[in-house]
């Protein structure tokens, strides 16, 4: 029987694959191409863009359509057997990238390439700036000895970033409380109650044992009434992996991160950069570290007197002075007080087909294109949704949509990438996206119903998945996402997000599912004045967790546990306006930055934020659904996807430079 993995001439039959079928396939998929590799450089010089460039990425489209579909499996329909089969391909495709990544003949053919000048087709110079660019930041030009050295680097980087990921993970497991007095747990909602309970019957005990998970601990803090519940939680989540609190010195991560600081700034000085922010700045559209710098230390100036008057009024509603345990709960107070209005207030004007139909219809306004249902064939799940995407010249693609939460899915919601737009010699594939969210299904006759928050989840998917969807581009590694600056990766999605505040679309998007009704004018205007709520103490909050990241790694050599300890206060003293404890020890727990993929990128956040909110009031000034502005913003920003320098793209969109006026207006923070 054929490999269903291994047959790309349709959309991959999901229904199909078994998790027998994933590691053959892989197997050699990554064979053939390592040998193709081989020939293709065999033949020697000279070498041009038919003959090498364009042929290697069909290498890298064949491997993402066999391997898309089994990384989309694992999260969605996760099993035993198939995590396995999972689990046992990640080492053997790291090692295949940097088989490909520091091959030096591969990267001197591309610079052949590069150099003889018979390349000028734009999105054609984008591959090879990108693939070189790649090539260089996996080490493939240095001399032997320091190549050696750079991978021993990483290798250790990677093992260590994944041990700092466990100690967070093990302290927030090994905390819970034990609670036999239900007066104790006054103001917290039924659903957490209940969750605590059966987690006490499950171990024999009686009255409620709570778990730190996030939920969990964000509920007390938001809304149990005992001062003491919310310090002890507090104080546990807020010291977990470090040298205080509860555990204090059990799965310390203090050595992790001195240790992990150090190791990057070797290997970015290995490759020539200054230090690892810099390093980082390689693959973002914020072009040196003195720009980042600048950015997050203007938003602090700008936003940080609103912030310090937000919190004023919580302490006036309070009463007395607040610890940083009594700031949730009463800005909770604050905002029923306030809009007296709760998201589950909101879920039956949002049933999911009212929201979909809406959204479809912003798109066609905006960008001319129309989005019709169709079948799903061999998807992986009954709820699964498949929609065509056309324009007045035919097709561009397709998108699967999955939205409830089901068991064996993972939380949270993304959008992924199925098949990647692609014409090359013998090759010519549409895009196709798979939207993905954890929604509350339906229910007997009740259909599947979304808060405004969800609303704004399912929109900010969707800006996501049109980038990847309308991209012009025929290479995969510039097409749609591939390629994009990664701290202008969420223009779109955050873009779309704002839609969803404004009075033309809300009428659009809701309807009563009992009666049809679109959401009274008094509620929607309430909801949309409650975007403001707090907005500049969130933009600080951020703002300190950015500059502290960027901070600590913009300093070209490895810092002491001392001096993390000191820019950490250094940065609260000129950001945060929330007074904190002198226990808490967040840098311990910080896992987007010193575990994972934000390292010198925390402020990837505010930066595409301040792109959308920009990029957004271009639509403010022409009118919400302006056609020209909607086909401006496609050919210049959807359309193009990493074939222009993000900065270029939004300049030749916007007509200027990227301001952050438009965010701090709709934030409230400015009028
Ligand atoms: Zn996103």
């Amino acid at each position: 029987m054929q490999n269903p993995l291994l047959d790309h001439s349709a959309l991959p039959r999901f229904s199909k694959i078994s998790p027998d079928h994933v590691e053959p396939a892989v197997d050699s998929i990554l064979e053939e191409n390592l040998q193709t590799v081989q020939s293709l450089l065999a033949e020697g010089g000279p070498f041009s863009w038919e003959s090498l460039v364009e042929p290697v990425e069909g290498l890298d489209h064949r491997l993402s359509r066999t391997w898309s579909p089994v990384g989309h499996l694992n999260a969605v329909m996760n099993n035993g057997p198939l995590r396995e089969a999972y689990n046992r391909c990640l080492p053997k495709l790291t090692r295949y990238a940097t088989e490909i990544g520091q091959n030096e003949s591969l990267f001197r053919a591309f610079e052949a390439v590069a150099a003889d000048g018979n390349v000028s087709d734009r999105p054609r110079r984008a591959v090879l700036e990108h693939a070189l660019r790649e090539f260089r930041l996996s080490g493939v030009a240095l001399p032997p000895e320091q190549k050696a050295r750079f991978r021993e680097v990483m290798e250790q980087l990677s093992s260590l970033q994944a041990r700092f990921e466990e100690n967070v993970l093990d302290a927030t497991n090994a905390w819970s409380r034990h609670i036999l007095k239900a007066d104790k747990l006054d103001g917290l909602p039924d659903g957490v109650l209940d969750r605590a309970r059966e987690t006490a019957e499950a171990k024999k005990l009686k009255g409620w044992l709570f778990n730190l998970d996030f939920p969990t601990f964000y509920a007390v803090q938001t809304q149990a009434r005992d001062r003491d519940l919310r310090e002890d939680f507090y104080r546990a989540w807020s010291t977990r992996a470090s040298d205080a609190g509860p555990h204090a010195g059990q799965w310390d991560n203090s050595a992790n991160m001195t240790d992990i600081l150090a190791l990057r700034s070797e290997a970015a000085k290995l490759l020539g950069f200054d230090n690892f922010a810099e390093y980082s700045l390689a693959r973002k559209m914020a072009g040196s570290v003195r720009q980042v710098l600048d950015f997050l230390e203007d938003l602090v100036a700008r936003c940080r007197p609103a912030a310090e008057a937000e919190l004023a009024e919580v302490r006036d509603l309070a009463g007395h002075d607040l610890e940083a345990w009594d700031i949730h709960y009463y800005s909770e107070q604050l905002r029923q007080q306030r809009f007296s209005m709760s998201q589950e207030d909101l879920r039956p004007y949002f049933p999911v087909d009212k929201v979909l139909e809406g959204m479809f219809e912003t798109a066609r306004r905006l960008f001319g294109i129309s989005i019709r249902s169709s079948e799903p064939v061999g998807a992986w799940h009954p709820d699964v949704r498949y929609y065509q995407v056309d324009d007045q010249d035919g097709s561009r693609g397709g998108f699967y949509v999955d939205l409830f939460a089901r068991a064996h899915k993972r939380g949270g919601a993304w959008m992924d990438e199925c098949i990647g737009r692609a014409k090359l010699e013998g090759v010519d594939d549409l895009p196709v996206a798979m939207l993905i969210c954890n929604f509350m299904p339906p229910s007997g006759d009740r259909p599947g119903l979304l808060t405004h928050d969800e609303v704004v989840t399912l929109f900010h998917e969707f800006g996501h998945t049109l980038h990847h969807l309308l991209t012009r581009v025929p290479y995969p590694s510039v097409a749609g996402i591939n390629g994009v600056a990664w701290d202008a990766c969420e223009l779109p999605s955050q873009f779309m997000e704002n839609f969803t505040w404004r009075s033309e679309v809300l009428p659009m998007i809701s309807g009563h599912h009992l009666t049809g009704e679109p959401l009274p004018e008094e509620t929607l205007q309430r909801l949309i004045e409650s975007r403001k709520f707090q907005a500049a103490m969130q933009m600080v909050r951020q703002l300190e967790f950015a500059l502290f990241d960027f901070r600590l790694h913009s300093v070209g050599r490895g810092l002491s546990r001392a001096e993390i300890d000191e820019t950490l206060a250094q940065v609260r003293s000129e950001v945060a306006v929330v007074n904190y404890p002198e226990f808490s020890r967040p840098g311990h727990g910080f896992s987007h930055i010193f575990a994972g993929g934000y390292a010198a990128g925390y402020y990837s956040y505010k930066w595409a934020e301040v792109l959308s909110a920009d990029a957004f009031s271009a639509f403010e000034d022409a009118g919400i659904f302006d056609q020209d502005t909607g086909t401006r913003f496609l050919n210049n920003v959807l359309e193009v996807g990493g074939s222009v320098p993000a900065a270029d793209a939004f300049i030749a969109f916007r007509g200027r430079e990227p301001s952050p006026e438009p965010l701090l207006r709709v934030s409230g923070i400015t009028s």
